[in-house]
């Protein structure tokens, strides 16, 4: 990164992501103007006529950048534009795949796995990733006020047997950085917790969220914090994500990606070797590949099995084990994700 590159994004504005966060692209037309993007008539680029009402387009203009003009094929534009392919009926997927409504057990609270609990701890995200396996998650119903926190916590503490909490969304770093300060306070306060886990797509799309004043906070945590980027292609990083991703390593964290298996964006060798070494420059270990969860809407990203595996041993023929990620399933009702190959 050249001198003059770190200089403009170092300077430190709290605000700054909060007026990119308010100052999101949501009209598809503005999109393909800033993009040049001439309507072709194909199916990629004409509008989905479902959906659209309930999760709408949702772009960071610092994301939008990183699209390359003109090509309606573009990695990151395809994980955001809303295609008419999203209309086609599959009667095999489903609103809510994951059965998560079962899990609800308080508001704000997924109870799955054995030993940890996931909160969502913000009721939006910065961006509306076509794939969303909770684009049609009832956040209403799970946007818990203070009090409703301190009784989901207080649940939380009377079971021994969960010492991780996870803090998901939506996106949990959406959320201002008070709710953010008491809520790690809260949780770090819980005796049997030792690790607190952030999955978050905020570092890769909005950088700038990564301030400094996150960084105290998120260094005063006394568990064991782990955060997870989800970041699917090499062309979502660049000089204002490695800087956003050296300032979370320096809070003491440990950083890992999660990528998603996306048809048509991310499903060839190449630009999985490509992204595995750009995330291990930035100290990110790439820690799974998911397969898509089978979401209404999102049948045209669908990646099966035997393809997944199929790219994870070519993937295996080129890097050292440790930036092979794991292929991964998550199949409702299990106890853990399902690892295949
Ligand atoms: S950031 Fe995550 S939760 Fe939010 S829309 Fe994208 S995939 Fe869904």
């Amino acid at each position: 990164m050249s001198n003059a590159a770190l200089s403009v994004i170092t300077s430190d504005s709290p605000e700054k992501w909060q007026e990119i966060l308010a100052d999101l692209i949501t009209d598809p037309k503005e999109l393909t103007e800033i993009l040049q993007l001439e309507s072709t008539g194909s199916v990629n680029s004409r509008l989905a006529r479902s959906g659209l009402s309930e999760f709408s387009l949702k772009v960071p203009r610092p994301f939008a950048q990183r699209m390359q003009p003109g090509n309606w094929s573009d990695p990151l534009l395809r994980q955001v534009w809303p295609s008419q392919l999203e209309d086609e009926v599959d009667c095999s997927l489903s609103e809510d795949p994951l059965q998560e409504r079962s899990f609800n057990q308080a508001t704000g609270l997924l109870h799955k796995y054995q030993g940890r609990v996931l909160l969502t701890a913000a009721p939006h995200c910065a961006v509306h990733c076509r794939y969303c396996f909770r684009r049609h998650f009832d956040y209403a119903a799970n946007t818990p006020g203070k009090q409703q926190w301190r009784e989901t916590l207080s649940q939380i503490s009377r079971d021994s047997s969960i010492s991780e909490v996870i803090l998901s969304g939506g996106d949990p770093l959406a959320a201002g950085d008070n709710l953010i300060q008491w809520l790690l306070t809260q949780i770090d306060s819980l005796k049997q917790v030792t690790t607190i886990r952030i999955h978050t797509r905020l570092p890769v799309v909005i950088p700038q969220r990564i301030t400094n004043s996150l960084c105290q906070t998120l260094s005063s945590v006394d568990s064991k914090l782990v955060i997870v980027i989800h970041c699917n292609h090499s062309q979502e990083i660049d000089s204002s994500v490695q800087l956003a991703m050296q300032k979370l390593r320096s809070t003491g964290a440990t950083l890992m990606n999660q990528t998603v298996l996306l048809r048509g964006i991310n499903n060839d060798a190449e630009t999985l070797v490509s992204l595995s070494h750009k995330l291990f420059d930035m100290d990110v270990l790439p820690y799974y590949l998911h397969v898509p969860d089978r979401v209404t809407g999102t049948g045209h990203f669908l990646v099966d099995d035997q393809e997944g595996l199929k790219l994870i041993a070519k993937i295996r023929s080129i890097l050292p084990g440790y930036l092979v990620p794991q292929l991964v399933r998550e199949d409702p009702g299990s106890n853990s994700k399902t690892r295949l190959g």
